[in-house]
């Protein structure tokens, strides 16, 4: 069966539906193919900074992204094998400085939120993409299960092992991070209070690892996601059973709480972290990609969902107005790609610091305020999507783009981008 459709979004995760969402509200005719039978999101819990909130109230799921979203006051850092108090960021406070809450969701709330909206007939389920080729007037999407479309354009939110990236870019495959994740949900009603005292939200850091725990779902469910650097190669995939045993175990002489906390898992996943090199390989043509196909990244900024969210308000708002598609494409490229470098590079740097090896080294940087993102990163939180679609981003120098000058001088800009090519294992 051949079919035609005006814009095709591939891929139905948290890019994808909320791109979908964007173009209903802003009046641009789009339908969505999704590999999975159904549009699904696995049990664990994604964070949102008040920024991206904002993008999500714009592209107008403000009242299901609400009921969705657990608020927690703040979150305590202390230091895994002593407990000892490391650092306090109060996020009412910073909410109130950004004019948007910090939310915690169970990631299949926000999808449903995300979701519920779109009319089923624009929704195609089963479709996992499997061939694509540019052509002059559209783009030819075969899926495996015999169906043909073809578009005019296509939004590529086909996730970190993009299938559109690999049609336009060939074999570019994100690499190993060196780093491992455990995720488990445990029912709130098994978490003793004490442990995540006083606010519902710790973060516990040692060398090489750390492990955050936190409310989500009106606090009927508490969330634990870690990560930590290993040696050995770990599996991407977001559907492998963990052994809780073997999770306890990565993290040495946790201190009361965390020891606490570990032994309630009785379920929990455990996959390998996976990002690509920073670069500017985010489409062409007729094809544009978002969210983790165009930029993977790791997740130490808790910002991989929030930028796609970003990247589906701006896009939406490009591609309704008045421009040419392609050029909308153009556009969304030029303001968000030095934006979405800046936050892969801090990612990059928090990831650093987090696993700093030197304690005291870490310490002094907490109290000189260099070492934690947050508090820090006004580039990064007072960016808002709704009143700055259309402008370039201004980003932190130190995660700015570098741009080399004519006699090979190097300075930073945020206007001007040579691709850049680091690896996410070698920078760590
Ligand atoms: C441990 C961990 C913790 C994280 N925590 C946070 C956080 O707190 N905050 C935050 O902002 N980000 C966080 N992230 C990052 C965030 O999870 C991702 O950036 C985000 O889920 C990417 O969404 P996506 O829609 O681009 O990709 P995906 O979620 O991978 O969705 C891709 C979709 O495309 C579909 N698909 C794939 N291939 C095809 C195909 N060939 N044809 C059709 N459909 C296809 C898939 O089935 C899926 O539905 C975290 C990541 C990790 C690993």
């Amino acid at each position: 069966m051949i079919t035609k459709c005006r814009i095709a979004i591939v891929g139905g995760g948290l890019a994808g539906t909320a791109t979908a969402n964007a173009l209903k509200t802003f009046g641009v005719d789009a339908e969505l193919f999704e590999a999975a039978p159904a549009l699904g999101e696995i049990g664990a819990a994604v964070s949102c900074s008040p920024q991206a909130v904002k993008a999500l109230w714009g592209l107008g799921a403000r009242e299901r992204v609400d009921a969705a979203g657990h608020r927690s006051p703040g979150e305590y850092t202390r230091n895994m094998q002593t407990g000892e108090f490391l650092e306090f960021r109060d996020r009412f406070k910073l909410a109130e400085k950004w004019g948007a809450p910090y939310y915690s969701f169970h990631r299949a709330d926000l999808l449903d939120a995300l979701a519920s909206t779109l009319l089923s007939a624009h929704i195609h389920l089963g479709h996992r993409l499997v061939q694509a080729t540019q052509r002059a007037d559209d783009v030819k999407l075969v899926f495996d299960n015999g169906r043909t479309v073809h578009a005019q354009y296509v939004i590529g939110a086909d996730g970190v092992k993009s299938v559109l990236r690999q049609v336009l870019y060939g074999d570019d495959n994100p690499s190993y991070t060196g780093q491992a994740a455990w995720r488990s949900l445990l029912d709130a009603r098994d978490v003793p209070e004490w442990i995540l005292e006083p606010t519902g939200q710790t973060e516990w850091v040692s060398p090489g690892a750390h492990v955050r725990a936190y409310y989500i779902r009106q606090k009927k469910l508490v969330n634990i996601v870690t990560q930590q650097d290993t040696g050995e190669w770990v599996e991407e995939s977001w559907n492998k059973r963990g052994d809780p045993q073997e999770m306890r175990a990565s993290f040495a002489n946790p201190e009361p709480r965390l020891k606490a906390l570990l032994d309630l898992v009785t379920d929990c996943m455990k996959w390998g972290l996976f990002a690509r090199p920073i670069n500017d390989n985010w489409g062409n043509g007729r094809i544009q990609l978002i969210g983790d196909a165009a930029h993977a990244m790791v997740p130490n900024a808790g910002q991989g969902a929030c930028q796609a969210f970003e990247d589906a308000y701006v896009l939406g708002r490009w591609l309704s107005s008045g421009l040419e598609p392609q050029e909308a494409f153009e556009n969304f490229r030029r303001v968000r790609i030095p934006r979405v470098h800046g936050v892969q590079r801090l990612a990059l740097a928090n990831l650093k610091f987090k696993h700093m090896k030197d304690l005291d080294a870490q310490k002094a940087a907490l109290a000189a305020g260099t070492g934690s993102m947050h508090g820090k990163n006004d580039w990064l939180y007072g960016f808002d999507p709704v009143a700055q679609w259309n402008q370039m981003p201004v980003v932190a120098e130190q995660y700015a783009d570098p741009v080399v000058g004519p006699a090979g001088s190097t300075t930073t800009n945020t206007t001007t981008r040579p691709a850049t090519t680091t690896s996410p294992a070698a920078a760590y």
